[in-house]
């Protein structure tokens, strides 16, 4: 379903080129849980980025579903991105202003799907994260790990064939964490999607399929 094929990413950092990543490669199936894990600063949320198509690689490609998401242009990528990944990200990223309900409909919205199928699936995805009754509530009337469920029933919301993580669980408690995990897990089962997310968490490591570990851009195998 997911495969990245010798990825390297470079930066400019002043007058140098800082490597990113180096030369990364793996491939994932549908029900595939995949951890990435790593220090800081060692390219997690790049390799993310990349797999996302928010980012093109220096080198390397990345195909989702045989479709090269690295050869597209900007609207080609946010297009497929729509379609077929959903990302969650450390902060949620709910859209402050809007209830639940609307963060959840919203990328339904930019895909112009009729009334009433936006409301059943809204409403479904709600249930499936247990927040029906907070439909109405803003992100700021919610608690972090209410609100990262939210974030994960707005990244569902398109069926997608992928659901990346970054670091979903960075800001929450342990036990919020562990609720939030093991909704991801459930929806993985669930949806047939593949997981793919870093973590500093052992206990998602515990969980996934495949555990990938980066150390200054590289993978260790
Ligand atoms: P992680 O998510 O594992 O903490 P990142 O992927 O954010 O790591 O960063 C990997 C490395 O790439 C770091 O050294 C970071 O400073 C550098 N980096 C990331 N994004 C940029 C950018 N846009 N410009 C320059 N350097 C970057
Ligand atoms: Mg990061």
């Amino acid at each position: 379903m997911i495969q990245v094929h010798e990825v390297s990413q470079e930066f400019m950092v002043g007058n140098s080129v800082h490597l990113a990543l180096q030369n990364i490669t793996f491939a994932a199936a549908s029900g595939d849980i995949v951890a990435i894990m790593g220090p800081s600063g060692s390219g997690k949320s790049t390799l993310l980025n990349i797999i996302g198509g928010l980012l093109t690689p220096t080198r390397g490609s990345v195909s989702i579903n045989g479709v090269k998401v690295s050869s597209l242009n900007d609207n080609e990528a946010s297009a497929l991105r729509r379609k077929l990944i959903g990302f969650v990200f450390q902060n949620f990223n709910l859209i402050p202003v809007l209830s639940a309900y609307a963060n959840v409909e919203y990328p339904l919205l930019l895909q112009e799907r009729p009334p009433r199928e936006r409301r059943e699936r809204v409403m479904d995805l709600l249930q499936k994260v247990g927040l029906e009754k907070y439909a109405k509530s803003l992100p700021s009337q919610m608690s972090g790990g209410q609100q990262q469920r939210i974030a994960i029933a707005r990244a569902l919301i398109s069926n997608p064939k992928v659901l990346l993580g970054d670091e979903p669980t960075a800001n929450l408690d342990e036990r919020t964490a562990r609720e939030v995990i093991d909704l991801m897990l459930r929806l993985n089962v669930d949806l047939g999607a593949c997981l793919i997310f870093s973590t500093h968490d052992q206990r998602v490591a515990d969980v996934a399929s495949r555990v990938c570990r980066l150390h200054n851009g590289a993978m260790d195998s």
